[in-house]
Formats: structure tokens, C-alpha cells, sequence
């Protein structure tokens, strides 16, 4: 579906057969990450859309919005493959038609992690996640935790607006050799995408470090620095350990904790996360 009128005549008609959406926001790109989501959501619900768009509110300037991959005709294919009932994959135009003005800001819980490097990202998020929310009137959506901040702030803006949307968010999918997948791993070199490994080797590496005791946020950070650090290829853009809630920096893990990194390995942004329990 490109159009939003027809996206929302389908929806009138699927409530009003009292069907159940299950929804995956995605900008396309597809990968066995995304394709968790959509099995998920056939298991629990009678239709299932997933929407393509990559969303320029969601880019600052300088970032990769134009290179982004974008791959429709195989996605269709994919989509075919694992049931997918509509996709909906409208024009920029349609979703921001001249004179828009609307923004979503979620306060606080965007400041910090990736929201500091990207200033705007996640109002652009939160914008674009609303409107499809209005347009498709999903029962449950979709998300991965791939995307820890995102999730977080979803849940919380869906939870300030009274959204009627259950939210899920489901574990990261990963390559063989640990590399969370991503549309963006495309972009890597041979060279890079051999030594990205080092994220998840470093995540590997704190969950040990907490499983022998170690509590000291800054050590573990340290230690995960230097294990990155090996390879001249990745530059570590931040790596922090944050409470899974608001997001403020532990000092100390004590309980569950948000442990998350971005990189840049060459020209490539590169996030991953796992969540850790210190005693
Ligand atoms: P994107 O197309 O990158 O905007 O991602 C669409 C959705 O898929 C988001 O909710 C992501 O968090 C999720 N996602 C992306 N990569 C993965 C992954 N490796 N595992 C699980 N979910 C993912």
C-alpha cells in the first residue's frame, strides 16, 4: 500500500471484522532481525503489517539518509515468504506533505546514549512511530532491542499518551559470529565487518566480568574500550551502562542494567547492547 487513505480504508475493514493487527515498523532493508518480528506478530495476531519507510525525520544532516539501502522489491519477497498480510511503504510526501508541523518529543529518556549524538533522532522516532500507530490501529507492535533507547522510549510514550497499542519488544538477532544484524551492515568493508566483531566480544566480555563480581561501571567500561581498541578499523563513539527505566548512567550494577555501545567502524555507525545483571 503507498497511500495512507487506502492503508486506513483496509484498517476500517479489518476492525470491523474484529481482526487483530500485529504491526513491525521497519525502513526496509530487510533482515532475519526484522523477519523475528513478523513471525512474532503472525504468531499472535490475525493480520500482519509491516510498514517500509525510511524516514527523513529521523536523520540529521550529514547522516545517511540518501545512501540508505533500500531494496523494496526483495522485501516484498520476504515479506511474501513469511506471511505478511500488507505492507504499507508510502511516500515521503504523503507522511510529511507541505506545511507539516507536528513533532513528538519524548523528555529525558532521549538526552542521553544515542539521542546525544544524534540530536533529533528520536523526535523523529517518536513522530513517525505515532502517525503510523494512527494510521494502522495495531493491537501489538512490534520492536527489537536491537534498538534498546528506541524501545524504551516507545514503551514510555506509548504508556504518557495512553495509546491503545500493546507494545513487544523482542531479543536481538545476531549473526554466527555475534554481529548484531542490522541494514547498515552492508555498508562494511571485508575488514570491517571482521573486525565488528569486537562489540559483541566485548559485551561477551563485561557479562563475565559481572558474573565474577565485578559491579564497577567504569572498569567494565574500560575493559570494553580496550578490547575495541585493538582494532584500528573501530572508533568507539560511547559505551555506557545506564538503568533500563530512564536511562541515567550506574555507577555501580546493582540488578538489571542497560549495558550499550556505538561505534563507528570506518564510515559506518554500529550499535549493540545487552542487558546484564550485577548482584
Ligand atoms: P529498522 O529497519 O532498522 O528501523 O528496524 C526496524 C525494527 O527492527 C526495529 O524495531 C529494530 O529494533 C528491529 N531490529 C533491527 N535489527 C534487529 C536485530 N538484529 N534483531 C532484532 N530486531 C532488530
Amino acid at each position: 500500500m503507498r497511500s495512507i487513505k487506502e492503508m486506513q480504508q483496509i484498517v476500517r475493514n479489518l476492525k470491523h471484522d474484529r481482526q487483530t493487527i500485529g504491526f513491525v515498523p521497519t525502513m526496509g532493508a530487510l533482515h532475519s532481525g526484522h523477519l523475528s518480528l513478523i513471525k512474532e506478530a503472525g504468531k499472535e495476531n490475525n493480520f500482519i503489517i509491516v510498514s517500509i519507510f525510511v524516514n527523513p525525520a529521523q536523520f540529521g544532516p550529514g547522516e545517511d539518509f540518501k545512501q540508505y539501502p533500500r531494496n523494496l522489491s526483495d522485501d516484498i519477497l520476504r515479506c511474501r515468504d513469511m506471511g505478511v498480510d500488507f505492507i504499507f511503504s508510502p511516500a515521503v510526501g504523503q507522511v510529511y506533505p507541505d506545511g507539516y508541523k507536528t513533532y513528538v518529543v519524548v523528555d529525558g529518556l532521549t538526552k542521553g546514549l544515542c539521542g546525544r549524538l544524534r540530536p533529533g533522532h528520536f523526535k523523529g522516532v517518536a513522530t513517525i512511530v505515532v502517525k503510523l500507530f494512527n494510521i494502522i490501529l495495531p493491537d501489538i507492535a512490534y520492536f527489537g532491542q536491537k534498538d534498546a533507547q528506541q524501545a524504551v522510549i516507545i514503551r514510555r510514550m506509548v504508556r504518557d499518551l495512553n495509546m491503545p497499542v500493546k507494545v513487544k519488544v523482542m531479543p536481538i538477532v545476531r549473526e554466527s559470529d555475534g554481529l548484531a544484524m542490522s541494514s547498515r551492515n552492508r555498508y562494511l568493508t571485508d575488514k570491517g565487518r571482521k573486525d565488528a566483531v569486537v562489540l559483541f566480544e566485548a559485551l561477551k566480555e563485561a557479562k563475565k566480568m559481572i558474573a565474577r563480581g565485578v559491579n564497577d561501571s567504569a572498569k567494565i567500561i574500560r575493559a570494553m574500550r580496550e578490547i575495541i581498541n585493538k582494532k584500528k578499523t573501530i572508533k568507539v563513539q560511547y559505551i555506557e551502562i545506564v538503568d533500563l527505566d530512564r536511562l541515567n548512567p550506574v555507577k555501580t550494577i546493582r540488578g538489571k542494567a542497560l549495558l550499550a555501545l556505538a561505534v563507528y567502524a570506518g564510515k559506518t555507525r554500529l550499535i549493540d547492547n545487552i542487558v546484564v545483571r550485577g548482584e
